[in-house]
């Protein structure tokens, strides 16, 4: 099975995808991790780094390629969890003509963050430049302030978590992304909508459980 979890910056998507990954045994697919990790191996990918940067999406067709050679991977054969992709209509499009040709059924997991919890998210959002351990100031503080509690390295804020850059990501969201959730509508795709606000991610992990597998299956992986 093919889950896609959809939501705006900051409503907790890589938490959630690895709780998944975890309890259902199937590899978490983050395109922003597969294009962090080439930009440190020093791999050439045009404008893209900027682009990250900057807090704008990357050109479709780099992310397709990237996620279809991900795809194919043997660990992905029984299912996966998408990570911040599709992001664009076209992504999306893209996506459905990978998964209809081999009969993968999909569903689409709606994590709904209100405004003001998604900037207080984005803006606490702190990482160990040494681990890569992340932390937020509001919601998983560091016990030392501003100290990674795992190797005491300060912590840093990543540099698309600045102002500017947040607001880019934020308008990212609502001009291109915002309009895949129309796509999957109109598609009749299995869309489950999740409340991912306030609670705590356990809270909210168990939620999507219940919402595509009609059970708490988070209970099976305790
Ligand atoms: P967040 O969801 O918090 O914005 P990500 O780690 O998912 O963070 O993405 C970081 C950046 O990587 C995005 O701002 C964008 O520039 C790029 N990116 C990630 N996924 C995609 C995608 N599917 N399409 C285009 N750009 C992407």
């Amino acid at each position: 099975m093919a889950i896609v979890l959809f939501g705006s910056p900051g409503s907790g998507k890589g938490t959630q995808a690895k709780l998944l990954s975890q309890c259902l045994g199937i590899p978490h697919v983050s395109t922003g991790d597969m294009l962090r990790e080439r930009i440190r191996a020093g791999a050439d990918l045009g404008p893209a780094a900027a682009r990250m940067h900057s807090g704008e999406l990357v050109r479709d067709e780099l992310v397709n390629r990237l996620v279809e050679e991900r795809l194919s991977q043997p660990d992905a054969a029984s299912g996966f969890i998408l990570d911040g992709y599709p992001r664009t209509v076209a992504q999306g499009e893209h996506l459905n003509e990978w998964l209809d040709a081999r009969c993968v059924a999909e569903v689409v997991v709606h994590l709904k963050v209100d405004y003001n919890s998604i900037i207080a998210r984005l803006t606490g959002r702190r990482a160990c430049p040494r681990c890569g351990t992340l932390y937020n100031l509001s919601t998983k503080p560091p016990k030392v302030d501003e100290l990674c509690d795992l190797d005491g390295e300060k912590l840093i804020i990543r540099e698309d978590d600045q102002e500017e850059v947040i607001r880019r990501r934020l308008e990212a969201y609502e001009q291109q992304t915002r309009p895949v959730l129309d796509f999957y509508r109109d598609a009749g795709t299995r869309l489950v909508e999740v409340d991912a606000s306030s609670d705590p991610p356990q809270k909210v992990f168990e939620r999507i459980c219940l919402a595509i597998n009609g059970h708490d299956r988070a209970q099976d992986c305790r």
